[in-house]
Protein backbone atom coordinates (compact mmCIF):
# COMPACT_ATOMS: atom_id res chain seq x y z
CA UNK A 1 0.00 0.00 0.00
CA UNK A 2 1.34 3.84 -0.56
CA UNK A 3 0.36 5.38 1.63
CA UNK A 4 0.37 9.94 2.40
CA UNK A 5 0.61 11.10 5.83
CA UNK A 6 -0.72 14.85 5.64
CA UNK A 7 -1.17 17.00 8.90
CA UNK A 8 0.44 19.82 10.23
CA UNK A 9 3.97 20.13 12.28
CA UNK A 10 3.70 18.85 15.20
CA UNK A 11 0.44 16.63 14.61
CA UNK A 12 2.29 13.46 14.88
CA UNK A 13 2.96 12.80 11.90
CA UNK A 14 6.33 10.78 12.26
CA UNK A 15 4.79 8.72 15.21
CA UNK A 16 1.70 7.57 13.08
CA UNK A 17 4.21 6.68 10.02
CA UNK A 18 6.38 4.92 12.30
CA UNK A 19 3.32 2.68 13.70
CA UNK A 20 1.96 1.83 10.22
CA UNK A 21 5.71 0.84 9.14
CA UNK A 22 5.68 -1.85 11.78
CA UNK A 23 2.04 -2.48 11.38
CA UNK A 24 2.00 -3.47 7.51
CA UNK A 25 6.10 -3.61 6.97
CA UNK A 26 6.76 -1.08 4.73
CA UNK A 27 8.93 2.26 5.13
CA UNK A 28 8.96 5.22 6.18
CA UNK A 29 9.96 7.86 3.75
CA UNK A 30 9.93 11.31 5.62
CA UNK A 31 11.69 13.97 3.40
CA UNK A 32 12.32 16.10 6.53
CA UNK A 33 14.99 13.04 7.94
CA UNK A 34 15.95 12.95 4.87
CA UNK A 35 17.11 16.66 4.44
CA UNK A 36 18.59 16.45 8.09
CA UNK A 37 21.13 13.49 7.02
CA UNK A 38 21.83 15.41 4.02
CA UNK A 39 23.02 18.39 6.66
CA UNK A 40 25.22 15.97 9.52
CA UNK A 41 26.63 14.71 5.87
CA UNK A 42 27.15 18.26 4.56
CA UNK A 43 26.14 17.47 1.13
CA UNK A 44 25.41 20.22 -1.49
CA UNK A 45 21.93 19.29 -1.12
CA UNK A 46 22.24 20.00 2.66
CA UNK A 47 23.85 23.16 2.66
CA UNK A 48 21.20 24.56 0.09
CA UNK A 49 17.96 23.54 2.47
CA UNK A 50 19.45 24.04 5.98
CA UNK A 51 18.96 28.22 5.62
CA UNK A 52 15.37 27.51 4.16
CA UNK A 53 15.00 24.81 7.46
CA UNK A 54 16.07 27.07 10.37
CA UNK A 55 13.71 29.88 9.16
CA UNK A 56 10.68 27.38 9.00
CA UNK A 57 10.51 27.75 5.22
CA UNK A 58 9.87 24.86 2.83
CA UNK A 59 12.49 23.85 1.05
CA UNK A 60 12.22 24.47 -3.10
CA UNK A 61 10.14 22.16 -4.66
CA UNK A 62 12.55 20.89 -7.38
CA UNK A 63 15.00 19.25 -4.59
CA UNK A 64 12.31 17.39 -2.66
CA UNK A 65 10.85 16.07 -5.69
CA UNK A 66 14.31 15.31 -6.82
CA UNK A 67 15.14 13.17 -3.20
CA UNK A 68 11.85 11.22 -3.62
CA UNK A 69 12.05 10.31 -7.49
CA UNK A 70 15.25 8.73 -6.69
CA UNK A 71 14.32 7.23 -3.04
CA UNK A 72 10.90 5.86 -4.61
CA UNK A 73 13.18 3.74 -6.78
CA UNK A 74 14.93 1.83 -4.21
CA UNK A 75 14.28 -1.86 -4.23
CA UNK A 76 12.63 -1.63 -0.70
CA UNK A 77 9.75 0.49 -1.66
CA UNK A 78 8.19 -2.37 -4.36
CA UNK A 79 5.31 -3.00 -1.54
CA UNK A 80 4.66 0.52 -0.72
CA UNK A 81 5.68 3.09 1.36
CA UNK A 82 4.70 5.75 4.12
CA UNK A 83 5.19 9.14 2.94
CA UNK A 84 6.20 11.48 5.64
CA UNK A 85 6.36 15.33 5.23
CA UNK A 86 5.92 14.68 1.34
CA UNK A 87 4.29 16.39 -0.59
CA UNK A 88 3.84 19.42 1.17
CA UNK A 89 2.79 21.94 -1.83
CA UNK A 90 0.50 21.36 -4.84
CA UNK A 91 3.32 21.27 -7.43
CA UNK A 92 4.72 18.25 -5.23
CA UNK A 93 1.48 16.39 -5.65
CA UNK A 94 1.30 16.64 -8.83
CA UNK A 95 5.30 15.44 -9.37
CA UNK A 96 3.91 12.43 -7.74
CA UNK A 97 0.92 12.21 -9.18
CA UNK A 98 3.62 11.73 -12.78
CA UNK A 99 5.24 9.23 -10.73
CA UNK A 100 2.30 6.95 -8.68
CA UNK A 101 -0.58 6.13 -7.51
CA UNK A 102 -1.44 6.62 -4.39
CA UNK A 103 -3.35 4.45 -2.47
CA UNK A 104 -4.43 6.17 1.22
CA UNK A 105 -4.14 9.57 1.96
CA UNK A 106 -4.24 9.58 5.74
CA UNK A 107 -5.46 13.44 7.07
CA UNK A 108 -4.16 13.75 10.43
CA UNK A 109 -6.35 16.87 12.34
CA UNK A 110 -4.93 18.51 15.22
CA UNK A 111 -5.96 22.22 16.49
CA UNK A 112 -3.48 25.04 16.21
CA UNK A 113 -3.82 25.62 19.48
CA UNK A 114 -3.30 22.07 20.31
CA UNK A 115 -0.10 22.17 17.90
CA UNK A 116 1.73 25.44 20.21
CA UNK A 117 0.51 24.06 23.56
CA UNK A 118 2.36 20.80 22.69
CA UNK A 119 5.72 22.70 20.60
CA UNK A 120 5.99 25.12 22.95
CA UNK A 121 6.31 22.92 25.89
CA UNK A 122 8.46 20.23 24.57
CA UNK A 123 12.52 20.92 26.07
CA UNK A 124 15.42 18.84 24.76
CA UNK A 125 18.41 17.81 26.62
CA UNK A 126 21.61 20.32 25.65
CA UNK A 127 23.72 17.07 26.56
CA UNK A 128 22.75 13.64 25.45
CA UNK A 129 19.56 14.79 23.32
CA UNK A 130 16.45 13.16 25.60
CA UNK A 131 13.11 14.77 25.17
CA UNK A 132 10.84 16.24 27.70
CA UNK A 133 7.84 18.02 27.96
CA UNK A 134 6.60 20.87 30.54
CA UNK A 135 2.94 19.34 30.93
CA UNK A 136 3.33 15.56 29.83
CA UNK A 137 6.57 14.21 30.61
CA UNK A 138 8.04 16.35 33.21
CA UNK A 139 11.79 15.70 34.71
CA UNK A 140 12.38 14.64 37.80
CA UNK A 141 14.01 17.74 39.00
CA UNK A 142 12.77 21.33 36.97
CA UNK A 143 15.24 22.53 33.88
CA UNK A 144 17.88 19.23 34.12
CA UNK A 145 17.92 16.28 32.50
CA UNK A 146 17.06 12.84 34.50
CA UNK A 147 19.15 10.60 32.46
CA UNK A 148 22.64 12.39 32.18
CA UNK A 149 22.14 15.97 34.53
CA UNK A 150 22.22 17.84 31.34
CA UNK A 151 20.63 21.26 31.11
CA UNK A 152 16.86 21.31 29.45
CA UNK A 153 16.74 23.93 26.89
CA UNK A 154 14.24 25.04 23.99
CA UNK A 155 14.93 23.54 20.36
CA UNK A 156 15.00 26.61 17.82
CA UNK A 157 12.21 25.64 15.60
CA UNK A 158 9.84 24.40 18.87
CA UNK A 159 9.79 28.39 19.56
CA UNK A 160 6.23 29.80 19.74
CA UNK A 161 7.09 32.07 16.91
CA UNK A 162 8.91 29.64 14.86
CA UNK A 163 5.96 27.29 14.89
CA UNK A 164 3.83 29.91 14.21
CA UNK A 165 5.40 30.41 10.76
CA UNK A 166 5.22 26.93 10.11
CA UNK A 167 1.63 26.80 10.92
CA UNK A 168 1.25 29.48 8.43
CA UNK A 169 2.86 27.62 5.75
CA UNK A 170 1.45 24.72 6.11
CA UNK A 171 -2.43 26.35 6.03
CA UNK A 172 -1.38 28.17 2.67
CA UNK A 173 1.21 25.58 1.05
CA UNK A 174 -0.03 21.94 2.62
CA UNK A 175 -3.54 22.21 3.25
CA UNK A 176 -4.84 22.72 -0.26
CA UNK A 177 -3.40 18.76 -0.46
CA UNK A 178 -6.81 17.58 1.27
CA UNK A 179 -9.00 18.94 -1.62
CA UNK A 180 -6.32 17.69 -4.43
CA UNK A 181 -6.41 13.90 -2.86
CA UNK A 182 -10.23 13.96 -2.01
CA UNK A 183 -10.56 14.45 -6.07
CA UNK A 184 -9.00 11.11 -6.04
CA UNK A 185 -10.94 9.65 -3.30
CA UNK A 186 -8.31 8.49 -1.18
CA UNK A 187 -8.34 11.10 1.72
CA UNK A 188 -9.28 9.14 5.33
CA UNK A 189 -9.55 12.26 8.14
CA UNK A 190 -8.11 11.00 11.54
CA UNK A 191 -8.97 13.28 14.53
CA UNK A 192 -5.60 13.03 16.55
CA UNK A 193 -6.65 12.31 20.23
CA UNK A 194 -4.79 13.46 23.71
CA UNK A 195 -3.10 9.85 24.00
CA UNK A 196 -0.68 8.82 21.46
CA UNK A 197 -2.05 5.07 21.31
CA UNK A 198 -5.54 6.24 20.57
CA UNK A 199 -4.53 8.26 17.53
CA UNK A 200 -2.57 5.27 15.87
CA UNK A 201 -5.62 2.73 17.02
CA UNK A 202 -7.70 4.88 14.67
CA UNK A 203 -5.00 5.64 11.86
CA UNK A 204 -4.49 1.96 11.73
CA UNK A 205 -8.60 1.45 11.11
CA UNK A 206 -8.94 4.24 8.56
CA UNK A 207 -6.18 2.30 6.34
CA UNK A 208 -8.63 -1.25 6.16
CA UNK A 209 -11.59 1.42 5.74
P1 LIG B 1 7.76 19.10 10.64
O1 LIG B 1 6.75 18.15 10.09
O2 LIG B 1 7.77 19.13 12.12
O3 LIG B 1 7.72 20.47 10.01
P2 LIG B 1 9.84 17.81 9.05
O4 LIG B 1 10.94 17.01 9.64
O5 LIG B 1 8.84 17.13 8.22
O6 LIG B 1 9.20 18.54 10.29
O7 LIG B 1 10.44 18.99 8.17
C1 LIG B 1 11.40 19.88 8.66
C2 LIG B 1 11.75 20.91 7.60
O8 LIG B 1 12.29 20.26 6.44
C3 LIG B 1 10.60 21.72 7.05
O9 LIG B 1 10.27 22.82 7.87
C4 LIG B 1 11.13 22.13 5.67
O10 LIG B 1 12.03 23.21 5.77
C5 LIG B 1 11.89 20.90 5.23
N1 LIG B 1 11.03 19.98 4.44
C6 LIG B 1 10.71 18.69 4.76
N2 LIG B 1 9.90 18.13 3.83
C7 LIG B 1 9.70 19.09 2.89
C8 LIG B 1 8.94 19.15 1.68
N3 LIG B 1 8.20 18.10 1.23
N4 LIG B 1 8.96 20.31 0.97
C9 LIG B 1 9.69 21.36 1.38
N5 LIG B 1 10.40 21.38 2.52
C10 LIG B 1 10.43 20.26 3.28
ZN1 LIG C 1 20.59 14.30 29.23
Amino acid sequence: MKIILLGAPGAGKGTQAEAICKHLSIPQISTGNIIRAALKNGTEMGKKAQAYMDAGKLVPDEVVIGIIEERLQEDDCKNGYVLDGFPRTIPQAEALDKMVKIDKVIDLEVSDEAIIARMSGRRVCEKCGATYHLLYKKPKAEGVCDICGGTLIQRKDDHPDTVKARLEVYHKETEPLIAHYKKQGVVKRVDGQEEVADTTRLTLAALEA
